[in-house]
């Protein structure tokens, strides 16, 4: 990601794995699942088998045991070669990752182990609802107790790897009075009765990643999947997005890394009024402002993983200035180089159209570039 820096052997070993994965079975069906929309679910496998399902996750659960940084790479890996197969892996680590932080022996055992070792297919994050996304908090989904279970209604909007899931980490209400104090966090298996998987969203970029709607229809959950304490999950949703929020960035830093080699390549062999347009110097301009973004946003969101394997409590500032950073740089890159090819960037026939579509998202989701405007000015003032 960033060569010259001095990465531990286990970072280098898990970048350089993820970059093989990525050059091998990643990148040579790029194009065909942005033409199809279809994710290959055997990636997710060999995901699992590489232990890239559950990169930070405990050796002692089932895990890679490896740090933020590590998780940084091998997502800016993948991203590098399909911005679709990024966002699955990513989501899949941060299902995982609350199951390992917040769930007992018992939900690791039932659960964890199986899904750590590609048996239960991708995992989700459901939080996002149809009236509900940057104001969270918000959400009307509702689990109300039944003796030795929990019943929920309501949906969830815009559910990544939602339509083939084995795993869903759910944010409801259990004390809607309560507001965010009232909140609670259930995993919820597929083929629960009353779980139904919705419209799925055809979107502009990304077209490789699942995302749907979910359904809870008089859904009833045992309540031995509650996910830590009861009415506390809402603290666990924003601990997990400050995490999250680093693998969009380090997601984002692989689109705008591929953008600015794709346009690096076009310029040098196109010619124009006698030379090739990496000749010509409002190219080259171009080309030297997308190299610094690159660099600037690699370096905010390794800096923001480097603050959350320094213990950190809270790296929220880090981590959205990470996200801000990086995923403006990567809409701003895709655009320059995009630019470089002419008409032939407007066109499919070159990577850089599939580039600057997925690039947009990732002002979007995990919170949209506003909102991590928030949290780093509430930071600044409160300091
Ligand atoms: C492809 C895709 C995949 C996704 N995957 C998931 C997933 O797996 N799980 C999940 O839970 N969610 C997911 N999301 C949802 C995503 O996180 C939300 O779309 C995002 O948080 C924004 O919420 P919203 O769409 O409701 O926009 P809104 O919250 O309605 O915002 C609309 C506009 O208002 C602005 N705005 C809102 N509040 C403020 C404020 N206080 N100050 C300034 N501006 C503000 C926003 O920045 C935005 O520009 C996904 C979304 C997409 C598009």
């Amino acid at each position: 990601m960033l060569f010259g820096l001095p990465f531990t052997p286990e970072q280098q070993l898990i970048q350089k794995t993820s970059a093989a994965f990525a050059k091998d079975r990643v990148a040579p069906g790029a194009a065909d699942r942005d033409h199809s929309g279809r994710f290959p679910i055997q990636l997710l496998g060999e995901m699992a088998a590489l232990g890239l399902m559950g990169i930070k996750i405990p050796v002692d659960d089932g895990g890679a045991g490896a740090d933020c940084v590590s998780y940084a790479l091998a997502v800016y890996e993948v991203s590098r070669a399909c911005a679709s197969v990024g966002v699955t892996m990513a989501v899949c680590n941060l299902a995982g990752d609350i199951l390992s932080r917040y769930g007992n022996e018992e939900q690791k055992k039932r659960l964890l182990w199986p899904y750590l070792e590609g048996k239960l297919g991708a995992g989700t994050f459901c939080l996002s609802e149809p009236h509900s996304g940057s104001d969270a908090a918000a959400l009307t989904t509702t689990a109300v107790r039944d003796s030795d279970t929990w019943v929920l209604n309501g949906s969830k909007q815009w559910i990544t790897n939602g339509g083939y899931a084995g795993l869903h980490l759910v944010f409801v209400k259990t004390a809607p009075e309560k507001k965010s104090h009232g909140i609670s966090c259930f995993v919820i298996e597929r083929g629960t009765p009353g779980l139904v998987v919705g419209k799925e969203e055809k979107k502009m970029g990304l077209k490789g990643s699942n995302t749907v709607q979910l359904h809870f229809e008089d859904c009833r959950v045992p309540a031995k999947n509650l996910i830590g304490e009861l009415d506390r999950g809402y603290a666990i949703a924003l601990a997990q997005l400050d995490g999250g929020r680093i693998g969009i960035a380090a997601q984002a830093c692989g689109i705008a890394d591929a953008a600015l080699a794709e346009g690096a390549k076009y310029a040098n062999t196109r010619r124009a009024f006698g030379k090739t347009i990496a000749e010509q110097q409002a190219t080259q301009f171009a080309v030297a402002d997308a190299a610094v973004d690159v660099d600037m946003a690699k370096l905010l969101t390794l800096r923001a993983a480097a603050a959350k394997d320094a213990g950190s409590a809270r790296t929220a500032r880090e981590s959205s200035m990470a996200k801000l950073m990086a995923s403006e740089a990567a809409c701003r890159v895709a655009d320059r180089m995009l630019q470089v090819h002419g008409g032939n960037g407007y066109v499919d026939d070159y990577p850089i159209e599939r580039l600057y579509r997925d690039a947009r998202v990732t002002r979007i989701y995990e919170g949209t570039s506003e909102v991590q405007r928030v949290v780093i000015a509430r930071d600044v003032l409160q300091a």
